[in-house]
């Protein structure tokens, strides 16, 4: 197991309250897995991913649960120690690749600096020597290490922070929504890259994202996250031919398909996410839930096995409520 995640709670603690970003998080990701994490803003899939690197931004805090990399648990880790452990072991791509180099400095200091903090033995010629090579790794002419940002365009800035995140020899790669902002051709060299980058070095990837498409292409498996909660997860192939929560029905019943016809209209969501400083009771997707009873205002549902490896949290899926219209697949958002 690479990444195992426990009952995760991660609040955002202000004067108007808490916002319960993210709780009853638990997930295992499988060394060398490509794993998405995908749902709709504020959803807290970054929370997540801020929160395995002990990077949230104030006044977010891990308020509870274990975040085990490995064996070892990164909520607990002091401060000396996750700084080692950041880079080496567990790197990100950070979103919006066109802001985040520093702009008056040459991509290979950027990328050097990284290298030399974290490994005391290499020197700056060594350093230099292994930024060329990931350049050639992912696709860049190594010659142009010592161009700045505003040399680039927006898909080799997104390859220089792939490169940068690739800096330490990660053994796990957070992308968060890796491909925002760039066209839709690059959208799909980058994503190529991650997944080869994946396959060749091994590297376990845990791709965020909102598009569901996206995580079609290049992961295996994935979680779907509302409201701060895991409404369902399993194989990539299964969960699209067949999602059981009305979320994930109603997310994969909205991607446009060659195969529909043209006068089909694309399912929706009703409504608007809830705000977590004050989240519903119960079901937190009750209020755009077609099928909500009594129950799911009362009592949360807890994510269950429904078939090997596929979990969904909905009273509908564990027996707990019965509606004739619903069953499990995507063409139930659609009726
Ligand atoms: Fe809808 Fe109830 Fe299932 Fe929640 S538990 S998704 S409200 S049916």
């Amino acid at each position: 197991m690479s990444l195992k995640i426990e009952d995760l709670k991660v609040y955002y603690c202000m004067r108007r309250g808490d916002c319960r970003a993210v709780e009853d998080v638990t997930f295992e990701i499988e060394k060398g897995d490509a794993v998405g994490l995908v749902g709709e803003s504020g959803c807290g899939k970054s929370t997540v991913a801020f929160a395995i690197l002990r990077m949230l931004p104030s006044p977010g805090e891990i308020m509870g649960g274990h975040i085990y990399f490995e064996g070892e648990d990164i909520a607990t880790m002091d401060d000396d120690a996750i700084r080692e452990f950041r880079w080496t072991q567990i790197a990100m791509v950070f979103q919006g690749a066109m802001n985040a180099l520093n702009p008056i400095l040459r991509v290979s200091d950027q990328i050097t600096e990284a290298m030399l903090k974290h490994n005391r033995e290499l020197s700056k010629d060594e350093a230099i020597e292994k930024t060329r090579e990931l350049f050639k790794l992912v696709g860049m002419d190594p010659d142009r290490i010592n161009h700045y940002p505003f040399e680039f365009s927006g898909g080799m800035k997104q390859r220089a922070m792939i490169v940068m995140a690739l800096a330490c020899d990660p053994k796990f790669l957070i992308a968060d929504e890796p491909t925002t902002a760039l066209d839709v051709t690059v959208q799909a060299q980058i994503m190529q890259l991650l997944r080869r980058l994946s396959d060749e070095l091994g590297i376990t990837l845990m791709l965020i994202t909102h598009d569901l498409s996206v995580v079609a292409e290049t992961c295996r498996n994935v979680i779907i996250m509302y409201a701060g909660k895991i409404v369902e997860t399993g194989a990539v192939v299964e969960i699209f031919q067949k999602p059981w929560h009305p979320y994930a029905q109603g997310l994969i019943a909205s991607i446009p398909s060659i195969e529909r016809s043209r006068d089909q209209t694309l399912a929706s969501i009703p409504g608007s996410p809830p705000n977590l400083l004050d989240p519903p009771q119960g079901c937190r997707f009750h209020p755009r839930c077609k099928f909500a009873r009594d129950l799911c205002i009362k009592e949360d549902p807890v994510l269950l096995e429904v078939s090997p490896g596929h979990k969904a949290a909905c009273h509908l899926a564990t027996g707990k409520i019965k509606d004739s219209k619903w069953r499990p697949g995507k063409e139930v958002a659609l009726l």
